[in-house]
């Protein structure tokens, strides 16, 4: 059985590939900067460190004193604005073509996810489901139902794997 209406969903795991290609270089060093968190602050540019001086210190706008950040998890967060800014202070190039993957990856995995429930798998919360991907043999059986499902996830297990960052 073939979905048509996920096309987009198919270029958005394109992309991810292509992204994952052009950002293997310098990876590990930015993935090392970047933690739990990243950051929005109330302009939403995102940063990357906490005590970004950018960040605590965001002047002020029509005389008000502006503050506040939004924590975003690592884990989950997908980027939903349509001009995607970052900090000039804390994030470098390396560590943009991070947070753009951690956001194709995070994406991809909702997707996964989203089939599986309509589909009536029997899920665990999203939460769990992370966890489990992560361990390689219910992974394989993540990528078999999805293929049974007639998803488009990569023509191989590995492929699927960075599809899902793992
Ligand atoms: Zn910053």
């Amino acid at each position: 059985m073939i979905m048509r209406d996920n096309k987009f969903i198919q270029s958005v795991i394109v992309l991810s590939v292509i992204a994952v290609i052009l950002t293997a270089c310098g990876d590990k060093e930015a993935q090392d900067k970047i933690g739990k968190y990243i950051y929005k602050d109330v302009q939403d540019i995102y940063h990357i460190d906490s005590n970004c001086s950018s960040l605590l210190h965001q002047g002020k706008y029509k005389g008000e004193e502006l503050y506040g950040k939004e924590m975003m998890d690592t884990s989950k967060f997908i980027i939903a604005d349509k001009e995607f800014r970052v900090c000039a202070n804390c994030v470098g190039d390396d560590e943009y073509d991070h947070i753009l993957r951690i956001s194709h990856r995070n994406e991809n995995r909702r997707w996964l996810y989203n089939w599986f429930v309509r589909e009536n798998y029997d899920m665990e919360n999203f939460d769990d489901f992370i966890i489990n991907l992560s361990d390689t043999e219910k992974r394989r059986k993540a990528y078999k139902a999805a293929l049974d499902i007639g998803l488009d996830v990569g023509e191989t297990f590995e492929e699927f794997s960075e599809i899902m960052g793992f």
